[in-house]
Protein backbone atom coordinates (compact mmCIF):
# COMPACT_ATOMS: atom_id res chain seq x y z
CA UNK A 1 0.00 0.00 0.00
CA UNK A 2 1.57 2.85 -1.06
CA UNK A 3 0.45 6.48 -0.07
CA UNK A 4 0.85 9.80 -1.31
CA UNK A 5 1.35 12.82 0.57
CA UNK A 6 0.28 16.05 -1.75
CA UNK A 7 -0.68 18.34 0.82
CA UNK A 8 -0.22 19.25 4.20
CA UNK A 9 1.42 22.09 6.85
CA UNK A 10 4.58 22.59 7.21
CA UNK A 11 7.14 25.46 8.45
CA UNK A 12 9.58 28.09 6.89
CA UNK A 13 11.80 29.63 8.50
CA UNK A 14 11.19 33.83 7.96
CA UNK A 15 14.24 35.13 9.95
CA UNK A 16 17.21 34.05 12.13
CA UNK A 17 16.92 35.64 15.03
CA UNK A 18 19.48 34.66 16.44
CA UNK A 19 22.34 32.11 15.08
CA UNK A 20 23.19 28.95 17.41
CA UNK A 21 20.92 29.96 20.24
CA UNK A 22 19.97 26.18 21.19
CA UNK A 23 21.17 22.53 20.42
CA UNK A 24 19.27 20.35 17.99
CA UNK A 25 17.11 17.53 19.89
CA UNK A 26 17.20 15.17 16.98
CA UNK A 27 21.21 15.15 15.71
CA UNK A 28 22.83 17.71 18.52
CA UNK A 29 23.84 20.32 15.85
CA UNK A 30 23.45 23.79 16.19
CA UNK A 31 19.61 25.67 15.82
CA UNK A 32 19.12 29.00 15.16
CA UNK A 33 16.53 30.91 17.03
CA UNK A 34 14.07 31.42 14.22
CA UNK A 35 10.94 33.27 13.23
CA UNK A 36 8.84 31.38 10.97
CA UNK A 37 5.61 30.68 8.59
CA UNK A 38 3.62 28.35 8.55
CA UNK A 39 2.93 27.17 5.25
CA UNK A 40 -0.02 25.11 3.23
CA UNK A 41 1.18 23.11 0.38
CA UNK A 42 -0.77 21.24 -1.81
CA UNK A 43 1.28 19.05 -4.67
CA UNK A 44 4.00 20.68 -3.19
CA UNK A 45 3.34 24.50 -3.76
CA UNK A 46 2.81 26.78 -1.02
CA UNK A 47 -0.89 27.86 -1.61
CA UNK A 48 -0.80 29.58 1.51
CA UNK A 49 1.51 31.31 4.56
CA UNK A 50 0.52 32.32 8.05
CA UNK A 51 3.31 33.71 10.34
CA UNK A 52 3.74 31.37 13.89
CA UNK A 53 3.30 32.42 17.02
CA UNK A 54 6.44 31.86 19.18
CA UNK A 55 9.92 31.81 17.78
CA UNK A 56 11.20 27.92 17.50
CA UNK A 57 14.45 26.46 17.32
CA UNK A 58 15.41 25.39 13.73
CA UNK A 59 18.08 22.82 13.24
CA UNK A 60 20.05 23.77 10.07
CA UNK A 61 21.26 20.21 9.50
CA UNK A 62 18.19 17.92 10.21
CA UNK A 63 15.46 20.81 8.93
CA UNK A 64 13.46 20.13 12.64
CA UNK A 65 11.43 22.79 13.87
CA UNK A 66 11.27 22.11 17.89
CA UNK A 67 10.37 24.90 20.50
CA UNK A 68 12.80 26.56 23.10
CA UNK A 69 12.06 24.50 25.91
CA UNK A 70 12.52 21.60 24.52
CA UNK A 71 16.10 22.32 24.12
CA UNK A 72 18.57 21.03 26.73
CA UNK A 73 20.43 24.26 28.98
CA UNK A 74 24.10 24.93 27.85
CA UNK A 75 25.81 22.45 30.23
CA UNK A 76 27.88 24.00 32.50
CA UNK A 77 31.19 22.31 33.23
CA UNK A 78 33.63 22.63 35.72
CA UNK A 79 37.30 21.22 35.55
CA UNK A 80 39.65 20.72 38.49
CA UNK A 81 42.27 23.27 38.47
CA UNK A 82 44.70 20.64 39.99
CA UNK A 83 44.25 17.74 37.37
CA UNK A 84 42.47 19.30 34.80
CA UNK A 85 39.94 16.68 34.51
CA UNK A 86 35.63 17.79 34.71
CA UNK A 87 33.74 17.59 37.32
CA UNK A 88 30.20 18.63 38.06
CA UNK A 89 29.90 22.36 38.76
CA UNK A 90 28.44 21.32 42.14
CA UNK A 91 30.88 18.77 43.98
CA UNK A 92 33.06 20.15 46.33
CA UNK A 93 35.81 17.73 45.94
CA UNK A 94 37.44 16.45 42.86
CA UNK A 95 36.45 12.83 42.68
CA UNK A 96 39.88 11.84 40.52
CA UNK A 97 42.68 13.56 42.85
CA UNK A 98 40.48 14.69 46.04
CA UNK A 99 41.79 18.05 45.54
CA UNK A 100 39.04 21.05 47.27
CA UNK A 101 37.64 22.81 44.38
ZN1 LIG B 1 19.21 18.40 13.78
ZN1 LIG C 1 41.36 16.88 40.45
Amino acid sequence: MFFFFVGGVGQQVRQVLKSGAGTCIRCGSEADLVDYDKVLKLFFIPVWRWPGKDPLLHCRDCDLFFPQSLSPPPVSLATCRFCDRVVEPEFRFCPFCGSSL
